[in-house]
């Protein structure tokens, strides 16, 4: 065990600081920081990170000395305080909260009041002169420990919570309608009540004696680390569960001791735009839970201007300094006790992507962080906010004007979504996976609701303000969503909400726009975002939108300081130009058989596939022959000289081939086959899982005119554009490649070929012969393809499904059981599996590259547009990534935050 496993912090002095979040988790080491800086903090202690390791790994104990710190911590904080713990004249209460390095919103437990009993209320009372103040704490204490602690909780979704059936039962009893209407006495009665519900129904005594509860609640908030929806969290965010919580207890400070008194959340900019305002909200007379419950919806921040003008002036100069001081955007919590202001927490704050763009590239403007440092503050991903859908405007307008505007609430996630209306969190799941679109609409969500709100396009919420636990989730997970939402009233029984008269029921279509917070009724149809309507359809100049510029600052400045190259994996010139307009630095994989999906193209395929001898599938050649030609030399013109990767035909026949009888029918009259002998073939073609046989070069070997044909038509394409003054450099890539002599034959096809086509045309081009390394054996001897090959291309799909055994079509029968038990962190077809397959290309690449030095090397692999395998491809010293051409920016952006990370390695090692 470490030496300390405790930090105390208060009266400007902190052992621990900002560093420290692995040790102190984020919460506790920001405290300590603020301590440090003089910021106004409750005084505290934090209890380590690895304490909670230890404690799973011992059983289910605390370490050794753990309980002889916490005790000299608390004294600590009682000098400080000038209370004493358990005192019954003056006591010390304490707040008892979970912190992990990274925030988990909601996730984990809390308790507040502790130290509250039948004694120390007294002291409470004397203090406050509030017999009402103290008891509204003690219930809420009792309640609070009850459930958290003791365990005394609703069963499922559909129960009601004891403790809020009680309340509620005595608030009828009082003919009052909300909690602040209840008498201290009323209030005293209720605790007794709560006390007697926990005895009867867990056959437990709510604990007296402060110590006892201390360690309980210490206890529980470990515990918490481990419910099902702290973990469910930590695998959607990629969190070890190693890392554990650390345990910050601290003196308690009141929001809600009277109308001096006020509690509130605050951006230091806008989270939704990222705009440079101060951004936050706030209620009087209310203690911190309740602003980000969304019980009661608070009020701005400005506001507090007016009512406690010495607070204000504080919190802004405090907001101020701490974004100087952390130099990002922070997310604060303070209270207000008796005018006087209390920072509670801050954290660097949760953005939406498009904020987190906004904010990196204005910081760096304000001089604030450098432009390296903006790109690492990003998440590739989360280019996606800036190139998604934004609603047609003018179905928009129309929709509005026929009264279809249902409701407005907080703008919370922006951008714009349709969706069938679903009221619960397993539906949302449920008709996702039938392929439907929904909008998750709850009155306000809770921990359990995450995998609805995952599988939903959008999130609708009738309560809680921009720091509830829906918008705070659906900002992270890049959501479109509207909180807050007060019109609805919505019948979770009867599966339908009513919004000002109107009805709308479970698979009713309604549509939400996140960046204005307006919910509509109906359909409506979405239309591009601004960046590729300036990239790509050219509506909208690049000076009239912000959004663009913001885009294109990011992308230049990853292009300065990415080594890797982005390629796109595209088979039609509109996909390459797309991928052009996003960055693409050339074609990494053209398949050609998807070239052959459109329109009768099919039949000629099928009639090749099924033809009986060479002279048939020649005759069907000839069809395909000039359609492929045309194909080329459309992707070479747009391409203007970048290179272009095209492979040779790779189709797992079977998909190509007709399946039912009434198709074979069909097929049969146009390709004149009878139908008898088409049904013998397709059955003797098909392809059982995983699809390793008659596919990729082996094709080519067996049916050689197939690769003949292919490279004719490539060459003759390159030979026509070349003609016409326009550069092309095709590299021709021969798939599924395991021994070197596969490679060898399908290369002296095309050799011979290339000179046959160039002779005729009078002219010849550049042109490279390489392969894909997507089988074990083909990486295990690269050294020997390289002998042949001009480049590898990393074909990672293929790579993974044979290194694992497992197929990349039905793994998702199984895949999901082992990600929930943890046997795989990750898909490994959505990240390179590092261990496996990652080694496997670094064998491939280094033994390819002792035979050819300068070997151009990349992936052609879904994996090639996924920042975690981005980065690993830089780190293997590949040339380049190839990915689809939406995921472009995000490579760009992946690759440039490799390189910096590698220069931050370089630089620790010299600095060592
Ligand atoms: C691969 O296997 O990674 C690849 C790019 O080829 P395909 O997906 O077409 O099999
Ligand atoms: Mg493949």
């Amino acid at each position: 065990m470490p030496q300390k496993l405790v930090y105390f912090f208060g009266e400007g002095k902190a052992e621990g600081k900002a560093e420290m979040k692995d040790f102190l988790g984020g919460k506790g080491a920001n405290l300590a920081e603020m301590t440090n800086l003089s910021i106004p903090v409750p005084a505290g202690f934090t209890i380590s990170t690895e304490v909670c390791t230890y404690y799973y790994q011992n059983n289910k104990t605390f370490p050794p000395g753990l309980k002889e710190e916490v005790e000299e911590a608390l004294k600590r904080v009682e000098r400080v305080m000038g209370a004493e713990f358990g005192d019954p004249e003056n006591p010390l209460l304490v707040s008892v909260r979970s912190g992990a390095r990274v925030s988990m919103p909601g996730m984990m437990d809390t308790v507040l009041n502790l130290g509250l009993n039948d004694m120390t209320i007294q002291g409470l009372i004397k203090k406050t002169k509030s017999p009402r103040f103290a008891y509204d704490c003690y219930r809420r204490f009792v309640a609070m420990y009850g459930d958290v602690v003791m365990g005394l909780k609703p069963v499922s979704e559909r129960d009601i919570d004891p403790f809020e059936e009680i309340l509620e039962r005595k608030k009828k009893g009082k003919k009052v309608t909300f909690d602040t209407e209840l008498s201290a006495d009323d209030l005293k009665k209720l605790v007794s009540e709560f006390k007697a519900a926990i005895k009867e129904r867990l056959n437990k005594v709510f604990p007296e004696d402060p110590k006892e509860q201390l360690w309980g609640a210490i206890g529980a908030v470990f515990e918490s680390w481990d419910t099902e929806r702290a973990i469910i969290y930590r695998r959607l965010n990629n969190i070890p569960d190693h890392w554990g919580t650390a345990v910050n207890v601290q003196s308690m400070v009141y929001g809600n001791m009277g109308e001096d008194c006020g509690t509130g959340v605050a951006f230091t900019r806008d989270p939704a735009t990222g705009e440079r305002m101060f951004y936050g909200e706030f209620l009087m007379n209310a203690q911190g839970e309740d602003v980000v419950a969304g019980i009661r919806t608070p009020q701005k921040i400005e506001r507090l201007k007016e009512i406690i003008p010495e607070a204000y002036q504080q919190l802004d100069s405090i907001y101020k300094t701490l974004e100087h001081h952390y130099r990002d955007m922070q997310d604060i919590e303070f209270t207000i006790q008796n005018k006087r202001l209390w920072m509670l927490q801050t954290r660097s704050g949760k953005r939406t992507g498009f904020a987190a763009f906004k904010i990196a590239v204005d910081m760096v403007e304000e001089g604030l962080i450098t432009k390296e440092e903006a790109l690492l503050r990003v998440e590739p991903e989360q280019l996606n906010q800036l190139l998604r859908p934004i609603f047609d405007l003018k179905e928009k307008k129309d929709a509005v004007a026929r009264e279809r505007l249902l409701a407005k609430g907080l703008n919370a996630g922006p951008g714009a979504a349709s969706g069938k209306v679903v009221f619960n969190a397993d539906d949302a799941e449920a008709l996702t996976k039938q392929g439907k679109k929904v909008i998750l609409v709850r009155i306000q969500t809770s921990p359990e609701d995450i995998r609805g709100m995952n599988a939903a396009e959008g999130i609708l919420t009738a309560q809680g303000g921009m720091t509830s636990h829906a918008a705070l989730v659906a900002r992270q997970m890049g959501k479109v969503c509207i909180v807050g939402c007060g019109d609805l009233m919505i019948d979770y029984k009867k599966k339908e909400m009513k919004i000002k008269g109107r009805t709308i029921r479970e698979g009713d279509y309604i549509s939400i726009d996140g960046t204005t917070g307006e919910v509509i009724e109906g359909e409506i149809k979405t239309n591009p975002s601004e960046v590729l309507q300036v990239l790509i359809h050219q509506t909208l100049k690049l000076e009239e939108s912000p959004t663009y510029q913001i885009y294109s600052k990011i992308m230049s400045w990853a292009d300065e300081l990415r080594r890797l190259r982005v390629r796109t994996n595209a088979d039609q010139p509109d996909q390459a130009q797309n991928a052009l307009a996003f960055g693409a630095e050339g074609i990494g994989l053209c398949r050609t058989e998807h070239m052959f999906f459109g329109g009768n193209r099919i039949d000629a395929v099928r009639e090749m596939i099924l033809a009986d001898d060479e002279e048939g599938r020649r005759k069907a050649l000839a069809k395909l022959l000039p359609m492929q030609r045309q194909d080329f030399i459309g992707l070479f013109e747009v391409m203007k000289g970048l290179p272009v990767t095209i492979r040779t035909l790779d189709p797992p026949l079977h998909e190509f081939l007709p399946h039912t009888d009434k198709e074979i029918e069909e097929l049969s009259r146009v390709i004149h086959v009878p139908a008898e002998k088409l049904k013998n073939k397709v059955e003797s073609l098909h392809e059982a899982n995983p699809m390793l046989g008659h596919r990729g070069c082996r094709l080519g070997i067996v049916y050689p005119e197939i690769t003949e044909i292919q490279a004719q038509a490539i060459l003759e394409a390159a030979c026509i554009v070349a003609k016409k003054g326009i550069a092309v450099h095709p590299e021709i890539m021969i798939p599924l490649v395991g021994h070197v002599n596969e490679l060898k034959l399908q290369e002296g096809i095309v050799r011979k070929v290339a000179k046959k086509v160039f002779g005729e045309q009078g002219i010849s081009v550049d042109y490279m012969v390489g392969t894909m390394i997507e089988l074990p054996r083909a990486a295990i001897t690269a050294d020997q393809i390289a002998e042949v090959a001009e480049f590898f291309s990393f074909g990672t799909n293929d790579l993974t499904q044979t290194v694992f055994g497992l197929s990349r079509d039905d793994s998702g029968k199984f895949l999901p059981h082992y990600l929930k038990e943890k046997i795989l962190r990750r898909d490994p077809f959505e990240a390179i599996d590092r261990e496996g397959v990652g080694v496997l290309m670094k064998i491939g690449i280094e033994k390819g590259r002792s035979t050819k030095r300068d070997l151009k090397v990349g992936i052609c692999g879904e994996h090639g547009g996924e920042p975690s395998s981005v980065e690993f491809c830089h780190e293997i010293n590949m040339n380049y990534v190839s990915c689809s051409p939406f995921r472009v920016p995000i490579a760009r952006v992946a690759a440039a935050q490799a390189a910096l990370k590698e220069r931050a390695l370089d630089k620790r090692i010299g600095d060592f």
